[in-house]
């Protein structure tokens, strides 16, 4: 599905038109899936419209809930005061009745009230919480998918006993994973090194021995990342022996979840690629650095490895942060090798056994 500014309604639906407001990082959006589909089968909206950043909607491609992708580019043509008019005026011509927003940002609370849609549902710790008409607490202690759902409980919709991620994998992208991943021997390791957030960053010499001793023990391994990551997936490639296939720069979103879907295992940091994994049932092993688990942002569903280092200090932010504020940086140089590479074996066992 294109991303597009249709407001025709879809027959044969007599719900509202709903707008649901994820402009969050891309592992937000992944993690806002389970409540789509829930607004659809709960709602049975006439419309059910998402509103994400540029870069995300190729993941909600193909969802099956999802009838439009709506652009807020809140960090390129509309940012600031002049963009978020520029965007309310977009979304009121489409006369939404509702919106439903898992984004806590006070723009995306100004926006939505911008945009004249006459009831608007958040989540009670928004910044511009009173912007909303009907406020839903956050539990902090539940997963983020789980605190997704919550804004379910307005509309006396019973909550899902097993939610589940949904990602599509596009055709033509699973074609284009298809040609950057040449045949060869089984398990093909993805290795995504990188993180917006630099204390969610594991070391790149743990990256590159992991890499080393899996390639050394007859696994393919794939370096993913964005074209940002490029310079730390080379390194990380000359590091680990120069043998694993590096595609940093070289996926785009679509193709990234494409790729990821062929592999056997995911070694990842709490990032995008982690969620990607997970919706699309690979098993990873994600070592969290500043960050923890307990923040909501683990990897959702059975099968999966979390590995941190044992510190008071963790986790010191919620996303993680650019700097150690204890100029330390323990929790990424205290996790070894070693154990990512313990649980990797033993993902790989489990997955031939399986
Ligand atoms: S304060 Fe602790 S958890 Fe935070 S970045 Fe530094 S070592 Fe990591």
């Amino acid at each position: 599905m294109k991303p597009s500014a249709s407001s025709e309604p879809v027959s044969g639906r007599a719900g509202p038109a709903l707008l649901v407001a994820q402009t969050s990082f891309l592992g937000d959006v992944v993690l806002t899936t389970p409540l789509l589909a829930e607004l659809r089968t709960s709602l049975r909206p006439r419309r059910l419209a998402v509103l994400v950043r540029p870069e995300a909607a190729p993941l909600l491609a193909g969802h099956p809930a999802v009838d439009d992708v709506l652009i807020d580019d809140k960090r390129g043509r509309d940012r600031g005061l002049r963009g978020l008019a520029r965007v309310a005026r977009r979304l009121r011509r489409e006369r939404f009745d509702l919106a439903v927003s898992p984004h806590r940002s006070l723009r995306t609370a100004l926006l939505l009230t911008a945009a004249r849609i006459p009831r608007r549902v958040g989540f009670r710790e928004s910044r511009g919480a009173l912007l909303y008409h009907t406020r839903v607490p956050r539990d902090r202690r539940r997963h983020d998918v789980e605190r997704n759902l919550a804004l379910l409980e307005p509309f006396g919709a019973p909550l899902p006993a097993a939610p589940r991620l949904h990602l599509a994998v596009d055709p033509g992208a699973a074609a284009r994973a298809a040609a950057l991943l040449p045949t060869g021997p089984e398990p093909l390791v993805g290795i995504a090194p990188g993180s917006v957030w630099a204390t969610k960053r594991w070391t790149p010499t743990g990256f590159a021995a992991v890499a080393a001793a899996l390639d050394a023990e007859g696994a393919r391994c794939v370096l993913l990342g964005s074209s940002a990551d490029a310079p730390l997936v080379e390194a990380i490639q000359a590091a680990s022996g120069g043998r694993a296939l590096a595609l940093a720069g070289r996926t785009d979103v679509a193709t990234l979840v494409a790729v990821i879907d062929r592999l056997s295992l995911l070694i990842a940091n709490d990032s995008a690629p982690m969620h990607v994994a997970c919706a699309r049932g690979i098993p990873v092993v994600a070592v969290f650095c500043a960050t923890t688990p307990a923040l909501g942002y683990g990897p959702w569903g059975a099968g999966h490895t979390v590995i941190g280092a044992e510190l008071a200090c963790r986790p010191c932010a919620r996303h993680g942060g650019q700097r150690c504020p204890r100029g330390t940086e323990d929790c990424m140089h205290l996790v070894e090798p070693a154990a990512v590479l313990a649980a990797a074996r033993r993902a790989l066992a489990a997955r031939v056994r399986a």
